[in-house]
């Protein structure tokens, strides 16, 4: 399948299409045919430079920092309906970068994203802005106030969907952003750009600069910049955390995960495999919150994983334009030479190859790796420990549900889980021992409305929620006159 090229000669800065202050390009090309879709300048720091005065100006001078959250609300509301009417082509761009099925786009990206926008705007209305509190000597007025300029690093793997997680609620704060997409994946941002022009946002309040990791480095290191919103591996996380904290900024981080699915002994095995696959699987396993640790009650054990193994081998792996393809390729050939890094430490550490492990026979042409099972992994194994990002599940017995709980937090990770049963209540109380931030019974999906973040190496802070817009507000407490 061939796709429509996006070529942008321009950086958006500050509301405006501005040529570029250096002279790289990033070739954007499609990791299945591994054609180019697109190009689009990288940025320098001297774009940077630019990009950080200009959000300065906004934010002292306004109007967006001093409008009522109502009205900025509005631009969110016709951002979303923007996003609604030219879904099919930004599914359609998202799909060309990064090589996902149009389906999942629209399941992982598109859809999420319009409503979040849709949830922030309606979030204007009841949030806290100001409010009245007694205290034991008077009166207090708390406000909410934006935080300042916003640096938003995202990652490659659901690039829509993580840029509007961050530009929503930091826009609705009253924050000028700089978005630095992922190199991977930067024409879907700078498509994103052109529906927040349309949509009336005013000038110098949003900037999109693609590149890499120098440019999110000097974002972050950057004096003028208050808050830095990340997402992305641990590894880089650390790094920028350890920056932001030198310079006191406000700092939140969305980073990896090794989230384990809790099998219990009483599911419906028809019922359970096709979404526990997927909740493993999706997105080729280049998804944070990926279910890539699925551990098996003894009792069943022979059982659930011939199950699984069937379930998974019928998924369709290939091309993504294919309406019946489930799992296209990874993202690029440096991903897939990291996959198949833990494929051979899986065989070497002694898990048992269940399905998949090589590049499948067909397409000739793009990133692809079968999904991969491996069972009698040991939770001690590297690929039951570190985060792979691709297509593969390692599988591992537990006797009792405390061994069962015991090794899902036996991880440096927190960012996901879930736990299979027909018993609700007990999934209940497995969800609420197991050390991560979010949880799924039965699937593991996302509400816009619920805070979503990790513990432990998984990250700092939340998205989602009112949470997720508390981050980028600044509180402070007016104490009133004595009475
Ligand atoms: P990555 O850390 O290599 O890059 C992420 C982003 O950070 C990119 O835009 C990159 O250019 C930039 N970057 C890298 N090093 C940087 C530095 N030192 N300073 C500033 N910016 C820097 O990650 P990736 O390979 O693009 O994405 C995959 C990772 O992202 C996985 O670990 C995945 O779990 C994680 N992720 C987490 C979430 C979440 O919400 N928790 C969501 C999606 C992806």
């Amino acid at each position: 399948m061939s796709w429509p090229r996006r070529d942008y000669d321009q950086l958006f800065v500050g509301g405006r299409w501005t040529d570029p202050l250096g002279d790289r390009v990033l070739e954007i090309r499609s990791p299945a045919t591994l054609e180019t879709v697109g190009r689009c300048p990288e940025a320098t720091e001297a774009d940077v430079d630019a990009a950080v005065r200009t959000a300065r100006q906004a934010f002292e001078t306004g109007p967006w920092t001093r409008t009522a959250p109502g009205e900025r609300a509005r631009v969110l509301g016709r951002v979303a309906a923007l996003l609604d009417e030219r879904g099919e082509d930004i599914t359609q761009l998202i799909s060309a970068e990064m090589g996902a099925p149009p389906m999942m786009v629209r399941m992982l990206q598109h859809a999420p994203a319009t409503a979040v926008l849709n949830f922030y705007a309606g979030l204007a209305e009841t949030f806290p802005w100001e409010e009245t509190r007694q205290g034991a000597f008077g009166q207090t007025r708390v406000r909410r106030e934006p935080a300042g300029i916003v640096a938003a690093i995202t990652a490659w793997n659901v690039p829509l969907f993580l840029a509007i997680n961050k530009l929503a609620p930091a826009l609705l704060a009253g924050c000028p952003v700089i978005l630095k997409p992922a190199p991977e994946t930067p024409l879907d941002a700078l498509a994103l750009a052109e529906l927040f022009a349309e949509a009336g946002l005013p000038d110098g309040v949003l900037s999109v600069l693609p590149g890499g990791r120098e440019i999110g480095e000097s974002l972050v290191a950057h004096p003028d910049i208050d808050k830095i919103s990340f997402t992305g591996s641990t590894a880089a996380g650390r790094r920028v955390g350890a920056v932001a904290a030198q310079q006191l900024k406000r700092c939140s981080l969305e980073l990896g995960g090794k989230s384990a699915a809790i099998v219990l002994d009483d599911i419906d095995l028809d019922a359970t495999m096709p979404m526990l696959a997927m909740a493993g699987l999706m997105n080729s396993g280049q998804a944070c919150v990926a279910q890539s640790r699925i551990l098996l009650p003894r009792a069943r054990y022979p059982e659930i994983v011939e199950a699984l193994a069937k379930t998974v081998a019928a998924m369709k792996t290939g091309d993504p334009g294919d309406p019946a393809t489930q799992l296209g390729p990874l993202i690029s050939s440096r991903q897939r030479d990291r996959v198949e890094g833990y494929l051979a430490k899986g065989r070497a550490e002694g898990a048992r190859l269940v399905l998949g492990g090589r590049r499948p026979p067909e397409p000739h042409t793009g990133w692809y790796v079968e999904p991969t099972i491996f069972a009698d992994v040991s939770n001690q194994a590297t690929i039951a420990q570190e985060e792979i990002f691709g297509p593969v599940l390692a599988v591992i017995p537990y006797d009792t549900e405390d061994e069962a709980v015991a090794i899902a937090n036996d991880s440096d990770y927190g960012l996901a889980g879930s736990v299979w049963t027909r018993d609700v209540e007990h999934g209940l109380d497995i969800a609420r021992r197991v050390r991560t931030g979010t949880y799924g019974i039965n699937w593991y999906a996302f509400d816009m409305g619920s805070p979503f973040g990790g513990y432990k190496c998984s990250g700092i802070g939340r998205e989602g929620g009112p949470e997720g817009l508390d981050t980028y507000c600044e509180t402070k407490s007016i104490m009133m006159p004595p009475a």
